[in-house]
């Protein structure tokens, strides 16, 4: 078969290049036009507070996490009656500034939802998508998988906890094998313990002997990370692998992020033979912090942060690392029950997902039944909007004595 086309092939190929252009013109007009019917009336904040199944301890550097996710939920109301919601903290005057807007002003198509919210933008896109009948992950281009898969983040240093210190490393195996049976299929395992919690030495032996333990309980086909949380440096972080093998499937946050570093980092990686990838970028707080990391290929996983990038910006940071197929994306996700099934949306609009994060917390207000979970993967709903739904009663209950709203 040859590529090359003749004349009438060619003129064929312009003419339908030329009809897809008008399509997708009338198409844009069209979404606008619906998104024009919408005037935002009200909006509300409100701190949603979600309980853990257990107590999570220290990382590398900061004390005991606690019991709770918290987090500001926003629910944006228009006056024809549909409303979206969804993790966002914004100011009173910030939120004041949409009233009266209709929803054509804030979409860009293929940019995202840009409005005086700024990264606060899952409750638009819930939005959008409910004005639009459709799911949210379709303005997103719709280029993900219907399945995702999702991995619990919070094995931290619960073996030093005073109240597991007996126990030790049993404690997390403990954990592992509870969020095993929920249907987990990946870990990320906090290391770093001697960065100021234990002696040195005994601390990285304490953390080689929780991966390796962690490994005989949960078999060869779960995957497996760590994150240091910068609790390394270079050599510590080979001497800490060299001790486990090819057995991670990325690591986080080993030393301060430093394209150098992470270049040397993944050439001692590649000289091994290892597939275990090189992760790294909670911190960063806009898409341009990645454009050195980008171009020098320093780093194969990014984590801008969900709730602090916002879904427009992770749109497009997806968008800068279009055909270099060996980095995708895996949020940062931490403190927040919604912040998942933000990613999740994400995750089944752009093609370079890579997997997602979890901080195991349980909701009393929103239902979430509509994302399943099975064998370590989450299946994104085909509702219109976020998929996510408030229920009103414990809403009106439990959370608007505390909430602020603007209104027209
Ligand atoms: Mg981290």
């Amino acid at each position: 078969m040859t590529t090359h086309l003749n004349r009438r092939e060619f003129v064929q190929a312009a003419a339908s290049l030329a009809a897809g252009a008008r399509l997708l013109a009338t198409e844009m007009t069209r979404v606008a036009d619906d998104l024009r019917k919408f005037k935002i009336a009200q909006i509300t904040s409100f701190l949603h507070v979600c309980r853990r199944p257990k107590l999570v301890g220290k990382n590398s550097h900061l004390d005991v996490h606690g019991w709770e996710t918290r987090e500001n939920v926003l629910r944006i109301a228009t006056d024809q009656g549909i409303e979206g919601v969804g993790v966002g903290s914004t100011t009173p005057e910030k939120a004041s500034a949409l009233i009266g807007h209709t929803l054509d002003e804030y979409w860009k198509p293929g940019v995202g939802m840009i409005s005086p919210l700024g990264r606060a933008d899952h409750a638009l896109f819930d939005l959008a998508g409910k004005a639009l009948n459709q799911p949210a992950w379709r303005l997103l281009g719709g280029q993900g998988r219907e399945w995702i898969s999702i991995y619990d983040g919070g094995i931290y240093f619960n073996d030093l906890l005073p109240e597991y210190q007996e126990r030790g490393v049993a404690r997390l195996l403990e954990e592992v094998e509870e969020s095993l049976k929920e249907g987990h299929r990946a870990f990320k395992i906090k290391v770093g313990r001697g960065f100021k919690w234990m002696e040195a030495e005994a601390g990285v032996r304490r953390d080689i002997e929780v991966v390796k333990a962690i490994r005989r309980l949960a078999g060869k086909d779960v995957k497996l990370m760590v994150d240091a949380n910068n609790g390394f440096n270079l050599e510590t972080t080979l001497k800490f692998l060299d001790a486990l093998g090819d057995e991670l499937f990325f690591i986080e946050e080993m030393f301060p992020e430093q394209v150098e570093q992470d270049l040397k980092l993944k050439e001692s990686l590649k000289e091994r033979g290892w597939k275990t990838r090189v992760a790294d970028g909670e911190s960063a707080r806009d898409v341009d912090h990645f454009d050195a990391y980008i171009q020098s290929e320093a780093l194969d996983v990014l984590q801008p942060d969900i709730r602090a990038f916002g879904l427009s910006r992770q749109w497009e940071l997806s968008r800068k690392i279009a055909g270099k197929t060996q980095i995708q994306l895996a949020p940062h996700n931490w403190g927040s029950f919604l912040g998942l099934h933000m990613q999740l949306v994400l995750a089944r609009g752009i093609p370079n997902f890579l997997l997602a994060e979890q901080d195991r917390s349980a909701s009393d207000l929103f239902d979430t039944s509509a994302f399943r979970f099975q064998e370590g993967e989450m299946r994104v709903p085909d509702l219109p909007g976020c998929g996510l739904v408030l229920r009103g009663d414990v809403y009106k209950r439990k959370y608007e004595p505390t909430a602020w709203t603007v209104m027209a």
